[in-house]
Parts: structure tokens; C-alpha cells; sequence
């Protein structure tokens, strides 16, 4: 990615309003959750080669052999955290910044944390170039939390774990939610845990999906 982007024209608006139908034919109806994904410029977050993809519905590289989510996932996973406005919100794989830059709108802060230090730099500095001024991104391993920002209110994991790391657990909320892909390496369950009373969750699988791995203390090996 470079320091100079295009503004976007009339093509990426429209590309953008196309996505936004999509999203609302795959069942994403939040007006919120939509009003974010028409606010946040996708072609501003990815590699300027792949720009004119930006609004196709696929992940699609960003260096370090990780990836954008595709917005579809991103809207979903979105709408499963069931944002209100005044939510404390922890990230775990900040990657290019595109997830954060949604929640951003959608609740009161957001702490992102991502392990590899390229990423989270070009994330800072996309974040600033976009002028949000409530995420604070963090260099390190997500799967520990944040303990010191503890608790979240929400907390969604971008990138596939074998389990769910139980600092996540312990930093959540009562009446919180967990929203993240677990399982083997090759496909995982998309899944939502809402912290029901102290040390008491439920479990809902919501699909299945596809994430790079979630790589640390809690997640794999590297
Ligand atoms: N949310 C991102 C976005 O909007 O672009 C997409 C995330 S990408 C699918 C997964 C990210 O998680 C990668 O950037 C990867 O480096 C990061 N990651 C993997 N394990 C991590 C960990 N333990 N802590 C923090 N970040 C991690």
C-alpha cells in the first residue's frame, strides 16, 4: 500500500451501493450495521492493485500472507455482535483495519490488537488517513487479550483458532458477546458466546467459514 490513495469516483459509489444490496439479500438488515459498511471505503484499505475489487464480496490479500475478510463475513460477523453504540470493543487481528474502521461506527471505542508489526502500522496509519479517532491499535498476541482495556463489551476474533482463548472469556462482560471462527485449521464453526452471568456462557454456532490462522499463546503455533 502506498501513502497516496484515490478518492474514490462515481464507479466505487456504485460498487458500493451494489455491495450494500448484496449484504441485504444475504440477510443483513441492521440499517446500522449497512449505514457503516456505505460510510467506510474498502478501495482505501487494500493494496492500490486490487483497488477496483474492493466491493466484490472476497477476501483478497494485504501482505504477510493475511487477508481482508470479505465484507459479506465482515457484515455478518458485525451483525452478530449486536452493536448499540456505547460498547467497549476488543479485535483481535486488526489486518488492514477495514473490521475496526467498521465497528468504529458502531460503537463507543475499539482496541484492536495484531501480532505482525507491518500490519499494524499500515492499519494506524489507514485509520488516521480515514480520520477515525476512537481505535487504538495494538502491536502484539491477541489471543491474550487485553486485560488492562478489560472488560469489552464485545469481542470479535478475525482470524481461526483451534479454541476459543479463554482470556477472551475472561475479559468478556456479563451479557457480552464473543464472536469468532474455532476449529481445525482447514475450516472452522463461526461462533457467537454470550457471557450469561459470572464464569456462565452460551455457546451458538452460527456457520461454517475459512480464516488464516490465529497464531499465538492461545491460538497455533507460528
Ligand atoms: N480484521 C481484518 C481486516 O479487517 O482486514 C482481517 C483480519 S485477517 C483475516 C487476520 C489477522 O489476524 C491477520 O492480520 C493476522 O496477522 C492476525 N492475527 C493472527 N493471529 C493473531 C494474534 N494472535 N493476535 C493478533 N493478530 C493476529
Amino acid at each position: 500500500m502506498t501513502g497516496s490513495r484515490s478518492s474514490g469516483g462515481s464507479g466505487f459509489v456504485r460498487a458500493r451501493q451494489r455491495l450494500l444490496e448484496r449484504l441485504g439479500a444475504q440477510g443483513i438488515t441492521d440499517r446500522r450495521v449497512l449505514d457503516a459498511f456505505r460510510a467506510v471505503a474498502r478501495h482505501e484499505l487494500i493494496p492500490e492493485a486490487l483497488q477496483l475489487r474492493a466491493y466484490e464480496d472476497t477476501s483478497l490479500p494485504i501482505g504477510g500472507g493475511q487477508t481482508i475478510s470479505a465484507p459479506g463475513v465482515v457484515a455478518a460477523m458485525t451483525a452478530a455482535l449486536e452493536l448499540t453504540g456505547s460498547e467497549s470493543v476488543l479485535e483481535v487481528g486488526t489486518g488492514s483495519g477495514y473490521q475496526a474502521a467498521i465497528l468504529a461506527r458502531l460503537a463507543s471505542r475499539v482496541v484492536s490488537i495484531e501480532r505482525l508489526p507491518r500490519l499494524a502500522a499500515e492499519a494506524r496509519r489507514s485509520l488516521d488517513r480515514l480520520r477515525v479517532s476512537n481505535v487504538v491499535v495494538h502491536l502484539g498476541d491477541g489471543t491474550a487479550g487485553r486485560p488492562s482495556d478489560a472488560p469489552f463489551d464485545a469481542i470479535i476474533v478475525t482470524a481461526g483458532g483451534p479454541e476459543i482463548p479463554q482470556p477472551l472469556l475472561d475479559q468478556l462482560a456479563v451479557g457480552g458477546r464473543l464472536v469468532g471462527p474455532f476449529g481445525a485449521r482447514e475450516e472452522q464453526s463461526l461462533y457467537r458466546v454470550r457471557c450469561t452471568g459470572p464464569l456462565q456462557f452460551e455457546r451458538e454456532r452460527l456457520g461454517r467459514c475459512r480464516f488464516v490462522d490465529l497464531v499465538g499463546a492461545h491460538g497455533w503455533a507460528a
